[in-house]
């Protein structure tokens, strides 16, 4: 395998960051170490400019106004979209998720969000807290998702995009659909945090950057933290 590393880039901690997605940047950097792959990690703050270089890009979720000051800085920035025509992966929570697409809303009005994937998000009736599970889009390869959510947001895809599960249990998009999947770009409503919940997730990013299937881990304590959540909603 390359013994180039792989960089983590965690986008905004200051601003974005709620529920312990964090926890998806250690994920990521345990399950590539364990493999004996090299990895970068580094956290860019909002006052910083995005470095365009990093393999695997990571959004938290956040509350109104610094999901609206990130969005207004990642436009300003413009590196996150480079980074993707350059062919980064982007894994994306709640409301970093939200501003992946063309528009959301946050703090009473409609904002433009990063247009990286045609969607837009609007406030629902109800906020949607609880557990959310679903069936990953089949071509993806990774079993059912689950996690945890808490949004205000409704997030509807546009057409022949395709969404990153069906929701079996919860909101997610709109209370049928899950996410996005488009590209190298994974975005979802799942806390948890999401990858250590759904290691597989956090493989299938690592795969798109080092371009092979990755070997399995000794999965025990995830398998059975999944197990246990997933019965808890049957
Ligand atoms: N502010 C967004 C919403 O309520 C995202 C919330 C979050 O990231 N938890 O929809």
């Amino acid at each position: 395998m390359s013994t180039e590393a792989i960089r983590l880039v965690w986008v905004y901690p200051d601003l974005l960051s709620t529920y312990g997605d964090r926890g998806n940047l250690l994920i990521l950097e345990q399950r590539a170490r364990r493999r004996g792959l090299a990895v970068e990690a580094m956290g860019v703050n909002y006052d910083q400019a995005l470095p365009e270089s990093g393999d695997i890009y990571l959004l938290g979720g956040g509350e109104d106004r610094p999901q609206v000051l990130a969005a207004e800085r990642l436009r300003a920035d413009g590196g996150l979209g480079r980074a993707v025509a350059r062919g980064a992966a982007v894994f994306a929570v709640c409301a970093g998720y939200q501003l992946l697409g063309n528009s959301f809303y946050g703090n009473g009005e409609q904002y433009a969000g990063l247009e990286l994937v045609d969607m837009r998000s609007d406030r629902g009736e109800t906020r949607a807290v609880g557990e959310l599970s679903g069936e990953v889009t089949p071509e993806l390869g990774v079993p059912a998702l689950t996690g945890f959510e808490n949004h205000g947001g409704r997030t509807h895809l546009g057409p022949g995009v395709r969404p990153l599960a069906t929701v079996t249990h919860g909101i997610g998009n709109d209370g049928a659909t899950e996410g996005v999947w488009s590209g190298r770009m994974l975005g979802t409503y799942l806390h948890g945090p999401a990858l250590a919940r759904n290691p597989a997730l956090a493989d299938l990013l690592l795969s798109w950057i080092v371009g092979a299937a990755l070997p399995p881990l000794a999965d025990e304590w995830p398998s059975k933290l999944r197990g246990e959540r997933l019965a808890a909603l049957r």
